[in-house]
Parts: C-alpha cells; sequence; structure tokens
C-alpha cells in the first residue's frame, strides 16, 4: 500500500479521498506514495496551491500516460458516486489533473493548459487561490471558501 507523506497540515476531505483510494488495490498499487502538504504556489501561477493548505494530494506515478488515467477515472467516480468503499458517499474531490486533462466537479473534463502532470495526478478538495495559507503566515482563512479560483 502506497505511504502518504504530510510534513504539515492535512484536511480530513483529503485524507479520507486518500484512504478511499487505498480501498482500490489494483489501482493503489500503481502509485508509489501520495504527498499532500507543500507550501507552495502553482506552477505558471502566482496562487496559492491547495497543497499549502493541505487540501490536496499528488499520488505518484511516473509511468505510461494509461496508469494515471485509470488513477484519475478511479477518483472522478469515487468522487461522484456513493461507494460502498466510502460509506455510500462521494468523497469531496473538486478538482483532478492526469496528464494533459483535467475534471473539475460541476463543469467536467476538458483539456489542462498548464504544466503538464506526467508523474502524478493532482487530487484537490480545494482550488488554488489568492488566499493565504498558514505556513506563509495567513489567518481567518477558510479552503471551503476558495472554489472559486483555480489555477
Ligand atoms: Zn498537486
Amino acid at each position: 500500500m502506497f505511504p502518504v507523506e504530510s510534513t504539515s497540515v492535512e484536511t480530513s476531505r483529503i485524507a479520507r479521498a486518500i484512504r478511499v483510494l487505498q480501498r482500490h488495490p489494483k489501482v493503489a498499487a500503481t502509485i508509489s506514495r501520495v504527498g499532500v502538504f507543500d507550501c507552495k504556489i502553482t506552477a505558471g501561477t502566482t496562487l496559492n496551491s491547495a497543497h499549502a493548505f493541505g487540501d490536496a494530494g499528488d499520488a505518484m506515478n511516473a509511468g505510461p500516460a494509461a496508469e494515471r488515467e485509470r488513477i484519475a477515472r478511479t477518483v472522478i467516480r469515487d468522487a461522484t458516486h456513493r461507494t460502498r468503499r466510502n460509506r455510500l458517499r462521494r468523497t469531496e474531490v473538486v478538482f483532478v489533473i492526469w496528464n494533459d486533462r483535467q475534471w473539475v466537479r460541476d463543469h467536467g473534463e476538458s483539456p489542462y493548459t498548464g504544466v503538464a502532470h506526467t508523474n502524478h495526478v493532482h487530487i484537490g478538495c480545494s482550488f488554488s487561490t489568492h488566499l493565504v495559507p498558514a505556513c506563509k503566515g495567513g489567518r481567518n482563512y477558510d479552503v471551503r471558501y476558495a472554489n472559486g479560483q483555480r489555477g
């Protein structure tokens, strides 16, 4: 089973989404690890990454594109269906990036115009935002209100 690495904060909703992903043994076997917290901006933008809020996970896979595709499809299904793996609930994932594709809750799938994700699948419970995370001195933010922006 892949390890989950988080050096700081981790929201309960991303932790749950990752636990549910671990309940897909064949897909989980293609993931070397999942990295959560990273106090960074989203590449190519000035937005704070959802990782800086502990609200996203990167499922590492540098294999064939089809493996990342399968990981992404699994995560999207768990986000859109009430599954037994998640006690008949949907996960709170809203944003998935893999290869050159993205899926956004309520908007569906489209090409991803940012840096191609060829060595991991991004799994976000919120989007990149101008809000300032605690790791950069931010206060009184709530990532649940950060969904209007993404990067
Ligand atoms: Zn990511």
